[in-house]
């Protein structure tokens, strides 16, 4: 009878290896079908004009940053200006995420074209492009944010950006925790008002 189960043990454990790989595999398919509907969508107001844009970001790896697949005018504020905007439904929750996770490659305003630095300023709680951020005598860069703000200060270089999940099915993959900032991080945070 032994004889017997030794062949038959060995088929299960092929069987159970066979299932086996291909449950992992198609856990393997879910994690990427996961990972490639994850997206971030930044708002962003322009200084110069204050227009207000977004730029919509995807991933395709859990690994890999977040690249740019639109940029897109939006329609102004709301009468009521940033309080009715915050009490309206439509406003998708906005936290903080790691800036080294995006890849910002193609990055502009599409009302100035502004490039380079995006900045978040605390005055108004927005995203602003770096239209009127000028470099001072000193080296120190100075920034002006929009009209309707009106903020003006110094820069100091930050680690975070500030944005919303776009619209996924998948579940939420969590990004790795923030690290130490990075040198190369091109996100800049309004550090105080200097009028
Ligand atoms: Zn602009
Ligand atoms: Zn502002």
């Amino acid at each position: 009878m032994s004889e017997k189960n030794l062949p038959a043990n060995a088929a299960n454990r092929a069987l159970a290896a066979a299932r086996d790989e291909a449950l992992s595999r198609r856990l393997a398919d879910m994690r990427t079908e996961a990972a490639l509907s994850e997206r971030r969508v930044i708002r962003y107001v322009c200084a110069k004009t204050g227009g207000r844009f977004l730029v919509r970001f995807q991933r395709d790896t859990p690994e890999g940053r977040f690249t740019i697949k639109a940029i897109e005018k939006t329609a102004p504020a709301p009468p009521g200006g940033l309080f009715g905007s915050l009490l309206g439904k439509a406003e998708p929750e906005v936290r903080a995420y790691a800036a080294k996770d995006f890849d910002r490659t193609g990055w502009h305003c599409p009302y100035c074209e502004a490039k380079g630095s995006t900045i978040y300023c605390d005055e108004c709680g927005q995203n602003v492009c770096s239209g009127r951020t000028r470099i001072l005598p000193n080296g120190d860069e100075f920034f002006v944010c929009h009209d309707a703000c009106g903020a003006a200060g110094g820069l100091e270089t930050t680690d975070e950006i500030r944005g919303s999940k776009g619209h996924t099915h998948a579940p939420a993959l969590e990004g790795p925790k923030r690290q130490a900032r990075l040198g190369q991080t091109v996100m800049k945070r309004l550090e105080g008002p200097k009028r």
